[in-house]
């Protein structure tokens, strides 16, 4: 009884270490304990660890260029864009996010996992937090009831066994971890990762080959050939801050290219070297992944309305 993907999350976690250099700080009971005990969460009352604790069970991130709260599905759409057109285009993008690249989001561990990780007080005290909740609403009919008048014994399966984390995270929510939409609830209709993006904030944060094209007149052979730029190699998305960063890279701003119908008939006014046509009809580049493209073509509407 496990939620969906953790077993490669853990793998993942002992491979690359915790992924959050900031979760490593605020539970490494173990490296500075000699420093600071009395600021290590494993020290702290049983109380407000379980406050901390539920802050934690849906660990957020944000869009770039957004706080938390602007990165929010329900915060205001246009007060959204007047943020984003206030960005200065003219500095790096905003990489240095928590899961910033969602290609990689499937090496990020929860951090009820990292937590019972870093130390064996960590550990009891994450499992006696997800034991309480999972009590509290015992959505698996569970014989608490039972265990505690008759004991351990008088029960099957065996309570002390479960590993109550797995059993809470599996039943809470699935957030977008940037928006922080509710994706699904228990029972959830396919199997999701914990730690999971929704589609609008997905295509908010990725480009395509035609797209980076049009926009910031980069060749698609300039982006495979870049190292910088991650992406899904086997299909055409990729990473807009990296995108961004090369763009900024070579013209000096992140920019869009998009032509002004001023500009219609000359050289674009960023990179002086496209020449926008009359009628502003780019081609289109000639993906070889035309599944991959129908793809796309089938989510423009969705995307036209979450891009700014
Ligand atoms: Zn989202
Ligand atoms: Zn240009």
């Amino acid at each position: 009884m496990h939620a969906s993907g953790q077993p490669a999350a853990e793998v993942a976690h002992r491979r690359v270490g915790l992924p959050s250099s900031r979760m490593h700080a605020a539970c490494d009971s173990t490296s500075h304990r000699g420093a600071a005990p009395q600021s290590t969460l494993d020290t702290l009352p049983v109380e407000v660890v379980n406050h901390i604790l539920s802050y934690l069970t849906h660990p957020r991130s944000r869009l770039p260029g957004l706080t938390e709260a602007q990165s929010a599905r329900d915060y205001c759409p246009s007060a959204r864009s007047v943020v984003k057109s206030r960005e200065d285009l003219t500095s790096p993008p905003d990489s240095g996010r928590w899961a910033a690249d969602l290609f990689q989001n499937h090496l990020n561990i929860h951090p009820f996992h990292a937590l019972s990780l870093t130390s064996r007080r960590c550990h009891a005290l994450v499992e006696s937090c997800s034991a309480h909740l999972v009590r509290a609403c015992n959505m698996f009919n569970l014989p608490f009831a039972q265990f505690d008048q008759f004991g351990p014994g008088s029960v099957w399966p065996d309570l002390s066994g479960i590993v109550y984390r797995r059993l809470w995270l599996q039943h809470a929510p699935r957030r977008c971890i940037y928006c922080f939409a509710v994706m699904d609830v228990y029972p959830f209709p396919v199997l999701k990762r914990l730690l999971t993006g929704c589609e609008s904030c997905f295509y908010r944060q990725t480009l395509q080959l035609d797209e980076i094209e049009r926009q910031y007149h980069i060749s698609p052979g300039t982006i495979l050939a870049s190292p910088s730029v991650r992406g899904n190699r086997n299909s055409v998305w990729f990473l807009r801050i990296d995108v961004e960063a090369l763009a900024l890279q070579l013209y000096g701003t992140r920019a869009f290219h998009d032509a002004h119908p001023e500009q219609f008939g000359k050289p674009c006014s960023i990179c002086a070297i496209t020449k926008f046509t009359p009628t502003h009809r780019v081609s289109k580049h000639k993906s070889s992944q035309k599944t991959e493209r129908r793809l796309a073509s089938q989510k423009k509407k969705l995307r036209r309305s979450s891009r700014q």
